[in-house]
């Protein structure tokens, strides 16, 4: 169920316990900025989640509210796991999903990475 973007950060979402340790996650890289986890159910061969580690709802809001440093760090880290996992050559995919009409279903900022194969135009 896509969620409200525009509400206040809850810190009972996946992400949030996944982030504390609350509950277990195959973490493939993690910095000071974040961190990055296998999706429990993968749409590509390597189906990565990159998530700040601050506590942002959205794009949105890590966009107004992050500070130029974390999102620095976030944006490095991301393209850090492309390059852990071999990507940067033959390629790969990022994407966003932000709010309702985004289908954004976990309501803390991730990065989806697509990769270890041709993805074709789009992925819905
Ligand atoms: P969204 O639609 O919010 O952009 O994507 C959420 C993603 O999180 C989905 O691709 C979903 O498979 C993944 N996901 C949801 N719950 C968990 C979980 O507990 N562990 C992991 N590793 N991925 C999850």
């Amino acid at each position: 169920m896509p969620i409200d973007a525009t509400l206040p950060y809850d810190e009972q979402n996946i992400f949030a316990k996944i982030l504390r340790g609350d509950i277990p996650a195959t973490r493939v890289y993690e910095d000071e900025w974040a961190i990055a986890i296998r999706d429990i159910a993968p749409q590509a061969p390597t189906h990565i989640l990159v998530i700040p580690r601050g506590a942002y709802v959205s794009w949105d809001d890590f966009s107004t509210r992050g500070s130029e440093a974390e999102i620095a760090g976030f944006v490095r880290a991301v393209g850090a796991v492309a390059r852990a996992e071999g990507l940067v050559e033959p390629g790969y995919r990022l994407l966003a999903n932000i709010g309702a009409h985004g289908g954004q279903e976990v309501p803390h900022l991730h990065v989806h990475l697509f990769g270890g194969a041709p993805l074709g135009p789009m992925l819905a």
